[in-house]
């Protein structure tokens, strides 16, 4: 497996890599986990060659975030990316990756301006440029990417669409834990307790899912806000758990649902003691 640290060096190998066969890319910010480890093998399995990056991203932090203290178990991510067989790790050094004198962002303007968004200003734009430097680098034909982080994979949808980028973007299910926790390189701040409470989102979510389902009725919009007052009283019965956002909204635009919504997604987000979870289901 090549290790790169450097974009050039990285850049001349994806180009070469590239004339012999089809580049899969799995962008992560390491810590890796089966959640990344289930991108790597559907990349796998679609592409001649899988190309990881490891960076923690710092244009994507606010300054109250964890930046410093993510965790950074590079000699583990290493060896799990040699026992997937992966082609080339990208583990770029934060000043040659970003020059002193960088002085470029690219900004999503609609999909990134809720939830996530706006709770993190910033958090998008820096994440759509790493992942444009990251695209201009690994040169992949598709780029796998988490449903865990749904507005996330929405706005890097809509980077691809608008600025042209030949590359396709796979969308995986959510991995998790068999208590249905979403997994993430954020759990391992919890203490054993918030471990426990943390499983009641994703029962809250199912739940919605299962009224829903089995639900006979043709769901109005007036509908769908009843729906979402029982997400938010499920999610209030989590002990420690602070709400930031609980909401059903139309899966495409994140906005409100109307009649001709298509898909419906329940997006999550909360603190739990220091730290910040996330999940989603899609409910239609
Ligand atoms: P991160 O390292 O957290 O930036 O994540 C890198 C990629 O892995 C993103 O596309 C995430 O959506 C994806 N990912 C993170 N957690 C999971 C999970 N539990 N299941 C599937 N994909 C995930």
């Amino acid at each position: 497996m090549k290790i790169f640290k450097k974009p050039l060096p990285f850049q001349e190998y994806c180009l070469h890599l590239k004339k012999k066969g089809t580049i899969g890319f799995v962008p992560t910010m390491g810590c890796l986990h089966e959640g990344h480890v289930s991108l790597i093998k559907q990349s796998s399995k679609k592409c001649n060659y899988t190309i990881v990056s490891i960076f923690v991203n710092p244009l994507q932090f606010g300054p109250k975030e964890d930046f410093s203290r993510y965790p950074r178990p590079r000699k583990l991510d290493l060896d799990l990316c040699r026992k997937e067989k992966v082609e080339a790790v990208f583990l770029p050094d934060e000043k040659t990756f970003y020059p002193e004198d960088f002085s470029l962002l690219i900004e999503e303007t609609m999909l990134s301006t809720t939830h996530c968004g706006a709770l993190r200003p910033g958090h998008f734009s820096g994440v759509v440029t790493v992942v444009s430097k990251l695209l201009n680098l690994s040169l992949p034909d598709f780029i796998f990417m988490g449903q865990k982080d749904y507005q996330q994979c929405l706005v890097i949808k809509r980077l691809l669409r608008d600025l042209n980028f030949p590359v396709k973007i796979i969308i995986c299910p959510t991995l998790r834990e068999n208590d249905g926790l979403a997994k993430s390189s954020r759990n391992i701040y919890l203490s054993e307790d918030e471990r426990k409470k943390a499983c009641g989102i994703y029962k809250a979510l199912s739940l919605i899912l299962k009224k829903y389902k089995t639900s006979s009725k043709k769901f109005t919009p007036a509908d769908w806000k009843k729906l979402n007052s029982i997400l938010t009283g499920e999610l209030e019965k989590i002990p420690d758990f602070k709400i930031q956002y609980a909401d059903l909204v139309d899966g495409e635009s994140l906005k409100d649902i109307s009649l001709h919504s298509k898909k419906i997604i329940a997006l999550v987000a909360g603190m739990l003691g220091k730290t910040r979870l996330i999940d989603n289901l899609l409910i239609k």
